[in-house]
C-alpha cells in the first residue's frame, strides 16, 4: 500500500491511498484501503492518517478515523500512531503474524508513524528535501 499525506502552504490536507492488496486474496476481498476511516482519513480541522499491513486487523480499529480523534483529543501524530497499533497488538490473538503502520500529520505539520514489526519506512517531503525515515516499532 502506499499512503500518502500532504498539507499545502495553507495550511490544507489531503490523503490519498492505493493497494495491490494481500498475495493470494480471496477473490471479491475488500481491503481496508478502500474504507475510509481505515486505510485513509483526513479531516482538514485536525489531520489526516494513512495504513498499510493487514487490512482485517486495520479495520477491527478503524485505525486512520482513530489516529486523528486521538489527534482530536490533544495528541501528537507520534503519539496517536503508537496508540493505534498498540491497540491491534493487544485485541489480536496473534500480532506477531503481521504487520500494521501508520503515518500521520496534523494541521500544524507536525508527523508520525509507527509500525507493529520491525521494516517499516516512511518518506518525509519539505522544502525540497527528501528524507527516508525508519519506523520505531512496537513488537520487539
Ligand atoms: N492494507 C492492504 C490490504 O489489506 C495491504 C497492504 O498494505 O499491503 O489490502
Amino acid at each position: 500500500t502506499i499512503g500518502v499525506i500532504c498539507r499545502d502552504i495553507n495550511g490544507n490536507l489531503s490523503g490519498a491511498c492505493s493497494t495491490s492488496g494481500l498475495a493470494y486474496k480471496m477473490p471479491g476481498r475488500v481491503g481496508d484501503s478502500p474504507i475510509i476511516g481505515a486505510g485513509l482519513y483526513v479531516d482538514n480541522e485536525i489531520g489526516a492518517a494513512a495504513a498499510t499491513g493487514l487490512g482485517e486487523e486495520i479495520m477491527k480499529t478503524v485505525g486512520s478515523f482513530l489516529i486523528v480523534e486521538l489527534m482530536r483529543n490533544g495528541k501528537s501524530p507520534q503519539e496517536a500512531c503508537e496508540e493505534a497499533v498498540k491497540r491491534t497488538a493487544k485485541r489480536a490473538a496473534n500480532p506477531e503474524d503481521f504487520q500494521v503502520a501508520y503515518i500521520a500529520m496534523n494541521k500544524a505539520g507536525e508527523t508520525g508513524y509507527y509500525s507493529l514489526q520491525q521494516g517499516f519506512a516512511m518518506m518525509e517531503y519539505s522544502n525540497g528535501t527528501n528524507r527516508r525515515k525508519e519506523s520505531a516499532y512496537y513488537l520487539k
